[in-house]
């Protein structure tokens, strides 16, 4: 219905469906079943469910159903399943879709749990995989072999900010046979047209951007209809990676604000990281849309804004870092991102400690680094409070 609307407007309204009283507001139904008034009727409905038939909370929930149907309205693909994390819907994707004998090629620089799915997780299960540099096309032509069933990558890994060629990788991965499955967390819906270039199954942790004001965790999984419903629903209905009800109400109130929110923030973060390169205090920023970023031209052309997250190495390692971390007073110290509030993180001793010192420095994690994730607090306030850490360091 609303398909042919602009985005802005499929974020407010696509996937409403209402109950006989007209609520305004999406209704939660708190409800872990729903009743058939015959035995003929739970038969049928348990052969083949119709669009607004459910059977139990752990396959589908109207208010979970009406979230799934927005944000597939939003990324632009056919359907998606939402689910209890962002970590279940990067599972699920992935394990969903293979088994033993399979191949999946996937860039290094990746979220800690995305590596430990990849690297610890598929082989104990019989799949081969190979990590490649996300940046480097010839390392993807390499790896991606007859049998690799899947690529996958952060299409802007965390906490590094690399951008990776969506567009090119899809070729690579399409002439292989493989399906292209991208975390597109730090793009955000709003950036990055995944659909135009190429991307078959888009996951998100919903907990960042969606969500956005730090108050449940979640994750959806979009794509075609059949990867949705043949491929990934099976996989999860079964294992009970589900979204609750309740938390599908708040991800469907966090999309109506998304585009307004999103657009603030990385506004306010491409301000913060021009005017904190060449401070004295500051090694160097890397933000995808400065100038100065590795893969700027790329990033220009995939990302419609740089992202709501700059990172920021501070002069003096991990004691200055530490000092600018404890002197910041409007960012606060913790690891999320995306959230209206602006958090400030030192990925080399908390998200990214388990690598130890070599896997972390071979992916540019060293001890100055600092992610900083913008948020909706004034930007004059968020650079003073951030000159004011920086003079401690
Ligand atoms: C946070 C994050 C995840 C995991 O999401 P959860 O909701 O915490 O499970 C996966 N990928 C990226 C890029 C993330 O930032």
């Amino acid at each position: 219905m609303t398909e042919s609307y602009s985005r802005r407007t499929r974020l407010v309204h696509a996937g409403t469906r209402r109950s006989q009283y007209g609520e305004m507001a999406e209704a939660i139904f708190l409800t872990q079943g729903f009743a058939y008034a015959t035995a003929e009727e739970a038969e049928a409905r348990f052969i083949a469910a119709g669009p607004d038939e459910f059977v139990y909370a752990r396959h589908g929930n109207p208010t979970v159903r009406m979230f799934e149907d927005r944000m597939a309205a939003v990324e632009g693909t056919e359907d998606a399943f939402a689910t209890a994390s962002g970590m279940a819907a990067v599972s699920g994707a992935l394990l969903s879709m293979l088994k033993a004998g399979d191949h999946v090629v996937s860039s290094r620089a990746l979220f800690g749990s995305c590596l430990y799915v990849v690297e610890d997780i598929l082989p104990r299960f019989g799949v081969t995989t190979a990590l490649v540099d996300g940046t480097n096309l010839d390392q993807w032509r390499r790896a991606v072999r007859p049998g690799t069933r899947a690529v996958f990558f952060e299409s802007v890994s965390n906490p590094t900010l690399e951008v990776i060629d969506i567009a090119a990788v899809a070729a690579i991965a399409r002439a292989a046979g493989a399906l292209v499955v991208v975390d597109n967390v730090f793009a955000t819906p709003l950036f990055t047209d995944t659909q135009r270039l190429g991307v078959d199954v888009v996951v998100y942790s919903t907990t960042k951007h969606v969500d956005g004001q730090g108050r449940a965790l979640g994750g959806v999984i979009c794509g075609s209809r059949a990867f949705v419903r043949k491929t990934a629903e099976p996989w999860l209905k079964h294992t009970g990676g589900a979204m609750s009800p309740f938390t599908a109400w708040l991800m469907l109130k966090g999309l109506e604000t998304l585009d307004l929110r999103v657009r603030a923030q990385a506004a306010a973060a491409l301000g913060l990281a021009r005017a904190l390169e060449g401070h004295p205090a500051v090694v160097r920023v890397l933000y995808p849309h400065l100038p100065s970023h590795p893969q700027h031209a790329l990033a220009r052309r995939q990302m419609e804004a740089g992202g709501t997250v700059f990172g920021l190495e501070v002069a003096g390692g991990k004691e200055g870092a530490f000092r600018f971390l404890d002197g910041l007073r409007i960012a606060t110290i913790s690891n999320n991102l995306g959230d209206s509030r602006s958090i400030v993180t030192h990925p080399a001793t908390t998200t990214h400690q388990r690598l130890g010192e070599a896997a972390r420095l071979a992916l540019g994690i060293t001890p100055g680094l600092v992610r900083f994730s913008v948020g909706l607090e004034d930007e004059g306030d968020l650079m003073a409070d951030i000159t004011a850490a920086l003079a401690r360091v």
